[in-house]
């Protein structure tokens, strides 16, 4: 596999090989990689000649000093695992080389789906996320992206950012990696004391009663069983939505023709845990 530090290096050796007509695909993550990452670069695998991943912990998305400061970093044993799996390129940058201009966000429009759940949770957060990608996504010139539907929100976000900027390549979505017992894989996941580690499955397991409920119950009612079901646990409910799967738009009836997801959010203690279904 094949390390960079720096754009200016990566950047001419992956366009090199492009014009030697090998197709190019992109994961980019924060680290502390589990099987959830490493099943995006087997579907990037899968459809390309070349795969690039980029670990890089991006301080302009975290809304929270605690979150950034303890978010899991694990080089050593990221390098091994992307060895093993046969990754063939490595973008492993400084902030510096990310944010040459200065570490700062630029201001997007989205159309609204910035400003719900996890916009309204994390302010600034994708703004964040999509000066970050926007960056990426230049310096990889890819063929096709691949992100994890474990942060759908994300993943309709890095879509606008398509659209906006006319980026032309491919956006795969990728479906959630799970553990046994249900839990999204997270890298945050390692973080959990024992304790919490036992409630997180929950998370899921409403998630699964949800989309069973919605079957024969409105929405509204489904929302308030499960947020009630939440409230007899451990975990704290900062939201739990269902949403248009398309537009993202909180519903509160369903119609024909379309398709919906539940949305969760919760602190498991001082960890913040996301996940999503869909639900019909
Ligand atoms: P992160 O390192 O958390 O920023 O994630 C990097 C990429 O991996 C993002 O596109 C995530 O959506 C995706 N991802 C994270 N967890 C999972 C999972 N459990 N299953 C599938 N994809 C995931």
């Amino acid at each position: 596999m094949k390390i960079f530090q720096q754009a200016n290096q990566m950047l001419p050796y992956i366009l090199e090989q492009k014009k030697n007509g090998k197709k190019i695909g992109f994961v980019p993550t924060m680290g502390a990689l589990h099987k959830g990452h490493l099943s995006l670069i087997e579907a990037s695998q899968k459809e390309n000649d070349l795969t690039v991943c980029s670990i890089f912990v991006n301080p302009t998305q975290f809304n929270n000093p605690e979150d950034l400061e303890k978010y899991p970093r694990n080089d050593k044993e990221d390098i091994e695992k992307l060895e093993a799996i046969g990754c063939d390129i490595l973008y492993l940058p400084t902030a510096e080389d990310v944010y040459p201009g200065g570490m700062h966000s630029s201001e997007f429009d989205f159309g609204g789906i910035e400003n719900q759940m996890e916009g309204e949770c994390r302010p600034g957060h994708f703004n964040g996320v999509a000066t970050v990608v926007n960056r990426l996504f230049r310096v990889t010139s890819p063929d096709a992206a691949y992100f994890g539907e474990k942060d759908y929100q994300q993943l309709a976000i890095v879509r606008k950012l398509m659209e906006i900027e006319n980026f032309g390549f491919k956006l795969v979505g990728i479906p959630t990696f799970r553990e046994k017992d249900g839990l999204a894989m997270s890298s945050r996941n390692v973080r959990l004391s024992p304790e919490f580690r036992a409630e997180a499955p929950k998370i899921y397991q409403f998630l699964l009663k949800a989309k069973d409920l919605c079957q024969n119950q409105d929405f509204k009612t489904v929302q308030k069983t499960i947020q009630e079901d939440f409230s007899k646990t451990e975990l704290q409910l900062e939201y739990f939505k269902i949403c248009d799967q398309n537009t993202l738009v909180e519903a509160t009836s369903r119609e024909e023709g379309k398709n919906y997801r539940a949305f969760v959010a919760v602190f498991a203690g001082k960890i913040r845990l996301i996940d999503n279904l869909q639900i019909c």
